[in-house]
């Protein structure tokens, strides 16, 4: 998962893009990068780390132009160096700069037959590459021959790919996969620049700018606003939209709005459902806990719902980020009461709701559950925003293998029992649904349910794994040698 945005013909685009970075930066936090043209020059800068020590004033000043692109980096697969950041470039048939959101899942085979020499691991230079050799096949370049490329990319490409593309004296190209995985949306503003036009993964970024939102790309689409600011707008693949459930479960900006949904609304009837389930059961409860932050939303709705007193019984450390060193093995075990603390007043002798958006290896469920044990809850009563993730992700949110995934080989009785919890309440495919106000044709559910929108082999699958597995391996042997 990564943050994108494109700018195109604004007063200083360099600061548009860090205001745009800050608003995305929980998007991806690895690395991130700007590209911006003036006419003339183009600079790029991109590094690993947050956008924050990244950019400073001076380079921000240096980066000067009236569009461009700009990217935050959460690795999937790839290294944590900044020769994975975006932007990536390439100056033939013509300079075209590109950033991406997603995963393709199958970007080897793709590297393999373009038979060129990759300098990243990134998928990005794979789209880019391809592309460009698209474009190479066309007499001109020309809005036709653009177009023409895209859809002959889109062709090869498996998987799922937000894309803005900048090429120098042409104009902004932003496409989306046809299954419309990864959230973009574009908009624009009249000012004393006169017309700019921006595309973002989420809508946030375009509000803080002050661009007005004019809809979401549909999945197959690819629009081209060309120098002169006219903007020509292309179908040129079948849109099948299959968006991606967790954008809004988890991993939107809770005042995003994605294709029309808000995500804070959306994570308020998802609250609801896990309720509706809960009443069922026939139980009481004394207090609604969320583990911050993003399921704050659900426990609200939830404790409204149920009518028990929402409380803020775990508090987070808000100024652990990515830095976050653990130096050793003991302050590892720790590692979960450093960022979070409860608030023992609120929990102490009592039956507690504890409300978590989502299981994955199910590691950090079972200390949360100690903590809330620790600080003297009489009963634990786990609640889940989203039904069991049992299968990876191919398209961009970094999950580890199966075999790792908690609900993918245990039961919720044996789940429940292994993180020690009184019962646990996961939300259910129709709550979700309900949640989320979209026919389930339209959404990926694949991580629940192995439904993937596109054809994911069992060699791509080992592939994937294998890959994940070597650079866990990598960060582990990492970790260890800093003790
Ligand atoms: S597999 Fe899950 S996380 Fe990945 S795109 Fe589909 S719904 Fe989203």
């Amino acid at each position: 998962m990564c943050g994108i945005i494109g700018i195109m013909g604004t007063g200083k685009a360099s600061s548009e893009l860090y205001n745009g970075l800050f608003a995305i930066q929980h998007r991806g936090q690895n690395g991130a990068g700007m590209y911006v043209y003036d006419g003339e020059k183009r600079r790029l800068h991109k590094g690993p780390g947050l956008v924050g020590e990244i950019f400073n004033k001076h380079i921000l000043d240096d980066l000067k132009g009236s569009s461009g692109l700009g990217h935050v980096r959460y690795p999937t697969i790839g290294s944590d160096t900044g020769r994975d950041a975006q932007p990536f470039v390439v100056y033939d048939p013509v300079e075209i700069a590109m950033v991406h959101n997603g995963n393709i899942v199958n970007v080897d085979q793709l590297a393999d037959e373009m038979e060129v020499q990759l300098e990243s691991e990134c998928d990005l230079e794979v789209i880019l590459t391809l592309f460009s050799q698209e474009l190479k096949k066309e007499e001109s370049v020309t809005e036709e021959s653009i177009f023409s490329a895209v859809g002959r990319t889109m062709d090869r490409l498996n998987g799922s790919y937000s894309v803005v593309a900048f090429m120098p004296d042409i104009g902004m190209l932003m496409f989306r996969d046809p299954h419309a995985i990864r959230p973009m949306v574009y908009g624009g503003k009249i000012s004393l620049d006169g017309v700019s036009y921006a595309v973002a993964s989420e809508n946030i970024v375009l509000d803080i700018l002050g661009y007005e939102i004019i809809r979401d790309l549909r999945g197959g689409e690819a629009i081209l606003v060309r120098d002169d600011k006219s903007v020509v707008k292309r179908q040129v693949r079948k849109s099948e939209p299959r968006h991606c459930m967790f954008e809004w479960v988890y991993f939107a900006r809770t005042d995003s709005t994605i294709e029309k949904t808000n995500v804070y609304e959306a994570r308020l009837r998802l609250g609801k459902e896990l309720a509706k389930v809960w009443k069922k059961k026939n139980r009481d409860l004394d207090v609604v806990v969320p583990v911050p932050d993003t399921a704050r939303t659900y426990a609200l709705a939830m404790a409204e719902e149920l009518n028990v007193p929402f409380r803020e019984g775990l508090l987070r450390n808000r100024y652990i980020g990515r830095t976050f060193i653990m130096p050793d093995q003991t302050s590892r075990e720790t590692a979960v009461r450093t960022k979070l603390n409860p608030i023992i007043e609120e929990v102490k002798g009592k039956r507690v709701a504890l409300v978590d958006d989502s299981i994955v290896r199910g590691t950090t469920s079972k200390k949360l559950v100690e903590l809330m044990r620790r600080a003297g809850a009489k009963e634990v009563h786990f609640f889940i925003g989203c039904p069991p993730i049992r299968s990876p992700c191919y398209y961009g949110i970094d999950m580890p293998t199966k075999h790792e995934l908690k609900a993918s080989h245990n039961t919720v009785d044996e789940i429940c029992k292994e993180i020690g919890v009184d019962s646990l309440t996961y939300q259910t495919m129709e709550g979700l649904i309900n949640g989320l106000k979209r026919d389930i044709k339209h959404l990926c559910t694949a991580c629940l349910n192995e439904d993937y929108p596109t054809q994911v082999r069992e060699d791509i699958r080992q592939y994937f794994a294998g890959k994940r597995e070597k650079e866990r391996e990598i960060v582990s042997a990492q970790e260890s040698s800093i003790t």
